[in-house]
């Protein structure tokens, strides 16, 4: 049944709550954004989202899910100096020394600083007429009618202005409650939702966490548009061979910015003699073009222990009127950059499941946006179980599917269809069991019988280089300047 709400509260005004607060304005005649942090007038990162100032890559999907929540969102990027393009054309990819086949995907996506794509977003959604957003007030705890009854449904939250709170204990005066018929946790990665329902006797959801201990170092670089032949993205991801990536994206102001990443224990240095250094230390471009080109900043660093996925699609009792989305759901490793796309494609989710009406929606909500996070789960945090360092070994169906992946990507340097069949999936286009058709597995295996000795040679020059720090040449080398 088709129920409006009086009011929808999203706690967290960053990507997954916004976007989720732009598909609760249909649904509700007033939508509450909280969040923490002053949010800046201007496109700069903040302390709430430190993650903020590092490599934000815009996959076709999220953009295209963008899109539909807030229309000619993607114009208004590439009037601000965003690059939208076809992601096989214009990105390389590489798989240890090689690059994925170049070719059409049809796969648009949009390299843009991550300041400027929430900033965007945030004036968008704070345009419409029904949204209001409320800086700096913290969210404590959630409220429920009956506190512990087995029915219990959450009826809103409290809140407080953030200067002077010590935490839900010990509130100083200046708490209220803001009620709503509906609440949705976007608070990120460190969301209390689990600790708020053991609180009540409701069980938290069942946590999976494969630890990485992943460091970034990320630097900005001056960029002309003919630099590199006109790529917007060189990326060089890590791989249980070699654990460490590098990546290149294009930016708005004539910039690249590039992330250099470290696993268990690996920190990348922001040094620019040393960054460069770790940088050249992957077979790929990167670490060659760096030299070439203008520093613009003293570089920044973030980390991150593990990757936590939260099981709210099981949970058997949970309370009515709750919500819970984006990384607050599951924060993973942003290897293949999926964690805004699937934020929009979740908040996509919650407008379908919405014009459904509302009831049982946390049932079939968490189950649909569970489909989204399978595919980094399955693709990205399986592979990081079998990183060097791994505490999280991986089950055996987890290996077979890293060999299979792995033994497709080395396919696709060849095969220009088979590179786009894995982007598709990894831009979350497409399920991974399209990696799998009879036609796929055929090409994988006619390409691994061809390359059998040569790929097991290759295999093991690279686990013996994985753990050094010595560079080597790369194969197609995009021009440096
Ligand atoms: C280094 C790094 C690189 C990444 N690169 C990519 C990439 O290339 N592509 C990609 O798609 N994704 C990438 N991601 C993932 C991406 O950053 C997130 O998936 C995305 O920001 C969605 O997060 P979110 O909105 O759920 O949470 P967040 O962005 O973490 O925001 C949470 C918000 O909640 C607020 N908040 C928290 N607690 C409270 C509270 N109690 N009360 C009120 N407000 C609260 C915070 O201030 C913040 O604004 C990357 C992540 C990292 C760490």
């Amino acid at each position: 049944m088709t129920q409006r709400m009086s009011r929808a509260v999203v706690i967290g005004g960053s990507l997954a709550g916004l976007l989720s607060a732009s598909a609760l304005a249909d649904h509700a005649d007033e939508v509450v954004v909280l969040d923490r942090d002053r949010l800046p007038d201007e496109p700069l990162a903040r302390s709430g989202v430190p993650q903020s100032q590092h490599v934000h890559g815009l996959l076709a999907s999220g953009r295209e899910a963008m899109e539909e929540l807030l229309p000619g969102l993607t114009d208004e990027l590439c009037a601000l100096g965003g690059e939208l393009g076809d992601f096989q054309e214009r990105t390389q990819f590489y798989v240890g020394d090689r690059t994925l086949a170049g070719g059409t995907s049809g796969l648009l996506a949009l390299a843009v600083s991550r300041p400027l794509l929430e900033h965007r977003v945030r004036t968008r959604v704070a345009a419409l007429p029904n949204v209001t957003i409320r800086e700096r007030t913290t969210v404590l705890d959630l409220v429920l009618d009956d506190e512990s009854g087995p029915a219990a449904r959450v009826v809103g939250v409290a809140v407080a202005p953030l200067d002077g709170v010590a935490g839900p204990e010990k509130a100083p005066s200046g708490v209220e409650t803001v009620p709503a018929d509906l609440v949705v946790d976007a608070s990120g990665r460190t969301a209390r939702t689990p600790e708020w329902l053991e609180r009540r006797g409701f069980p938290a959801p069942a946590e999976e966490r494969v630890r990485i201990d992943v460091a970034y170092a990320t630097r900005q670089f001056r960029r002309s548009a003919t630099h590199a032949d006109g790529l917007v993205a060189v990326l060089q991801p890590s791989s249980p061979e070699l654990p460490r990536s590098a990546i290149m994206l294009a930016q708005e102001g004539d910039r690249w910015i590039v992330g250099l990443t470290g696993y268990h224990g690996v920190r990348p240095p922001t040094d620019l003699e040393e960054f460069i250094a770790y940088a050249a230390t992957h077979p790929g471009p990167v670490g060659r073009m760096l030299p070439t080109l203008e520093p613009l900043d003293d570089g920044a660093t973030y980390r991150f222990a593990a990757n936590v996925r939260r099981r709210y699609e099981k949970v058997r009792r949970f309370p009515a009127g709750l919500l819970v989305t984006g990384d607050a759901l599951c924060a993973f490793d942003p290897a293949y950059g999926q964690g805004m796309s699937v934020a929009a494609l979740e908040a996509l989710e919650l407008r379908g499941c919405l014009a459904d009406g509302t009831d049982d929606l946390a049932r079939r909500f968490f189950a649909r946006a569970a489909r989204h996070v399978d595919t980094p789960w399955t693709l990205v945090v399986g592979r990081d179980r079998e990183l060097p360092g791994s505490t999280d070994p991986a089950p055996w169906a987890t290996r077979m599917m890293n060999r299979y992946v792995g033994a497709l990507l080395r396919a696709a340097c060849d095969d220009a269809e088979l590179a786009t069949v894995f982007l598709r999936v990894s831009h979350l286009a497409a399920p991974p069991s399209t990696l799998m058709t009879p036609r796929v597995v055929a090409k994988v295996a006619r390409a691994a019988l061809r390359r059998g000795p040569a790929d097991r040679t290759r295999r093991r020059r690279d686990q013996e280089e994985g753990g050094r720090t010595k560079g080597r040449p790369g194969a197609s080398t995009p021009s440096p300047a």
